[in-house]
């Protein structure tokens, strides 16, 4: 689409645009010696027809002015006016066609009435794409200002709407005042007419203008290529069909649904793809927002938004949750001899050993800031809680790393604490693992420490 970033490559849009003209054109040809062949008129056909091309033009219109609204570039919003014009000439055309709703149609329409709402149709959307490409290129707006959006949207649904009904009613009312295009259901006037010409050329004119437009990266413009060949089909049926409730008649108001299908089928199909690629997008982001971009751990941020849940959850089953504060030993010292990228290595591979040590779902470990890692044990009491923290101090300093060749080794000092009673908060209980760790600390490092009262 225009301005939303195609999700479908432009190579399958234009795949898929191909073929779907491929078989229009392909079954117009196919029927083609057959069009003046007598079908039995089929009353519910035409309101059944009418209705689904309201529809579908309104929802295309729809969707396009909201791309308009978002974006504001003009095109989407111009070819969303040239789909919302066709509807009072659809809803008219309904209600005047003879047998529809009454045998010689409501509203105390003319004979002609609904052939020439008919022309006008099939004149005025070409004519609106015309207009639409000739005022891109001629009104040089990059973007509608924000402050004029409001007029613009008003512009772009009154204007069409008014400018259609006002067309409708005139070939309702005035009709005695146009020429005669239609006797007995046969068309042939109107084939001989300069009419038939002019809405031919105009169709034929907006699919040629649209085709040059196609070649940019802009796959609305492929789109709209379609539905002006639908229409040109359409209208071609129509003329040489020579009378209502013919073959070609009928499959000519079939491709002129195709024409209002097509654009609403790949806007839906973008609107779709839009829908999945942004659930991805947030979800990709809400891991990125969640996780230590060195160790590929869960962060601070997602600790402290867990650890009061886990804690309250504790504390409402009275369950035991152990937490641990573990930071590594003479991290400056390694630093200053190995290298900041040595310590960061080494950061990763702590980091790789704690996950691994933990063995329960429930179990995780966040990187709390600089060498400093807080483990979280819900459902472990404290004798758990210090096997845990017992068996991560021993894989860190039983684990050797590889750093271009040399052979390096880290010990960390471990301060563990427990929920103990209904006033513990996430911040008390990360105060006494770390004043526990400090314990370790000075206890010579490479240990582990409680922070509880028996010890
Ligand atoms: P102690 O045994 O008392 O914990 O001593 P220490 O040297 O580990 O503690 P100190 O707090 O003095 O130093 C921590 C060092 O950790 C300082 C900093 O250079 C290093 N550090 C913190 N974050 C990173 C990091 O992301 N990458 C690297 N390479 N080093 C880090
Ligand atoms: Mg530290
Ligand atoms: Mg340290």
């Amino acid at each position: 689409m225009p301005d939303i970033a195609p999700v479908l490559s432009q190579q399958a849009h234009r795949r898929a645009a191909y073929i779907v003209s491929a078989l229009l054109l392909l079954i117009a040809v196919a029927i083609s010696p057959y069009l003046t062949s007598d079908l039995p008129a089929i009353a519910a056909f035409l309101p059944a027809y009418g209705t689904a091309v309201v529809l579908l033009e309104g929802i295309t219109a729809y969707l396009l002015l909201s791309q308009f609204a978002t974006r504001r570039k003009i095109f989407p919003g111009l070819v969303a006016s040239a789909y919302l014009a066709l509807i009072p000439l659809v809803m008219v055309q309904q209600l005047v066609f003879p047998g529809v709703f009454t045998p010689k149609g409501l509203l105390q329409a003319g004979t002609q009435s609904a052939v020439w709402i008919w022309v006008f149709w099939h004149a005025l959307f070409p004519a609106l794409m015309l207009l639409a490409c000739f005022a891109e290129t001629l009104i040089k707006i990059e973007q509608v200002e924000y402050k004029d959006l409001r007029v613009w949207l008003l512009g772009l649904t009154l204007v069409p709407l008014a400018f259609s009904l006002s067309l409708a009613l005139f070939a309702t009312w005035g009709s005695h005042l146009l020429p005669d295009l239609i006797t007995n259901n046969s068309y042939q006037k109107l084939l001989h007419s300069p009419y038939a010409l002019i809405v031919w050329g105009l169709n034929a004119l907006a699919l040629a203008c649209m085709l040059t437009r196609a070649r940019s990266n802009n796959v609305l413009y492929v789109w709209l290529c379609v539905a002006l060949l639908a229409s040109l089909i359409d209208v071609t049926l129509t003329l040489f069909a020579g009378a209502r409730f013919s073959l070609g008649w009928y499959a000519a108001r079939i491709s002129s649904c195709v024409s209002s299908m097509v654009l609403l089928g790949a806007l839906l199909w973008e609107v779709n793809r839009l829908y999945i690629n942004t659930q991805r997008a947030n979800e990709q982001l809400y891991q990125q927002s969640v996780r230590d971009t060195l160790t590929g751990l869960f962060n601070r941020r997602y600790l402290e938004s867990q650890l009061d849940l886990l804690i309250n959850h504790a504390k409402r089953y009275n369950e035991p949750l152990c937490l641990l504060v573990l930071d590594v030993d003479h991290f400056k010292a390694f630093n200053d001899r190995y290298g900041h990228l040595a310590g960061d290595s080494c950061l990763i591979e702590v980091a790789k050993q704690l996950e691994q040590g933990l063995q329960r779902p429930a179990d995780f470990v966040a990187r709390y800031g600089g060498e400093e890692f807080v483990v979280v044990l819900p459902y472990t009491d404290a004798e758990g809680g210090r096997k845990v923290a017992e068996q991560l101090r021993l894989r860190i300093s039983n684990c050797h790393m590889n750093y271009h060749g040399q052979e390096l080794n880290v010990t960390a000092s471990i301060g563990f604490t427990l929920l103990q009673n209904n006033e513990d908060t996430a911040m008390s209980l990360l105060l006494a693992a770390d004043k526990a760790l400090y314990q370790a600390k000075a206890a010579g490092r490479n240990c582990v420490k409680a922070a509880m009262h028996e010890n």
